[in-house]
């Protein structure tokens, strides 16, 4: 999309819902919109469909100020979603940053706020839970239940983060591991909250997203996750450079928290 259109349906507050519905139509409409950039650049490690470029999606007028005045981390940018199968870049993420990192085969799985294609393809050779993202605070699982937990953006959500992070803690095996994506700022001197903020307008000003009642700083972050009692390794963008192929956010990192005790 040209950007002075780009900017006129901004200006009309248009560009954000027409966004959320192309993102939303059915795969057969995006094979054939897309038809013209199928090709070699970046391949669906969902799917495998090939091409030179993903779909698009760029934050809406609403929360698009928070997010590039704190230059946060988000999932947006050129090749989000897959036009076959409808994967998002932070599904495709996962998925490689698992099979090199992670193996998982016959494990304990549990998938907080599960992304549909994530959680089928690692229920296919794993024991994989789901519980929504709300309930992270408050895991309904015993002690040490899981080998590996994922929570892709959830913490951002939680008003007591540090309790969800403990509650992950708590249920991972000895040596279990998680994944632990959140949006982020490497800008941002200290983390900005607002735990007990509920208007979503202000939240979606402030803080990027609807739902979301803070803004991480990078350190301040691995730092919340050190307390918690996680040894943390973090994959940094030249490390995933190998991904890139999947359609990726290329500035993202990943969080891997290791349970070290
Ligand atoms: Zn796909």
């Amino acid at each position: 999309m040209k950007e002075n259109w780009k900017s006129f349906l901004k200006s009309i507050s248009l560009y954000r819902p027409l966004r959320s519905v192309y993102g939303r139509w059915p795969s057969f409409i995006n094979r054939i919109v897309y038809r013209k950039y199928k090709g070699r650049g970046y391949t669906c490690n969902f799917c495998g469909a090939a091409y030179m470029k993903m779909v698009p999606e760029y934050p809406g007028y609403d929360i698009e100020k928070a997010l590039t005045t704190n230059q946060v981390i988000a999932a947006y940018g050129e090749n989000v979603y897959c036009p076959d199968c409808g994967s998002r870049n932070a599904e495709r993420l996962i998925k490689a940053v698992i099979s090199s990192y992670l193996p998982i085969h016959k494990k304990k799985v549990l998938h907080c706020a599960p992304e549909r294609r994530l959680f089928e393809w690692m229920g296919q050779f794993s024991d994989v839970s789901a519980v929504d993202g709300s309930y992270a605070a408050n895991l309904p699982f015993r002690n040490g239940a899981f080998d590996l937990v994922i929570a892709n953006h959830i913490f951002e959500s939680i008003p007591d983060d540090q309790k969800a992070m403990r509650e992950i803690h708590r249920v991972l095996s000895r040596n279990g591991a998680a994944i632990l994506q959140v949006h982020y700022s490497s800008f941002l001197p200290g983390t900005i909250e607002y735990p007990t903020l509920r208007d979503p307008q202000q939240q979606a000003a402030l803080f990027g997203d609807k739902e979301h009642v803070r803004i991480y700083s990078l350190d301040d972050y691995v730092l919340r996750l050190i307390q918690t009692g996680f040894r943390v390794r973090v994959l940094t963008p030249s490390e995933l450079a190998p991904f890139r192929r999947y359609g990726i956010q290329e500035t993202e990192s990943v969080f891997l928290a290791y349970r070290s005790h």
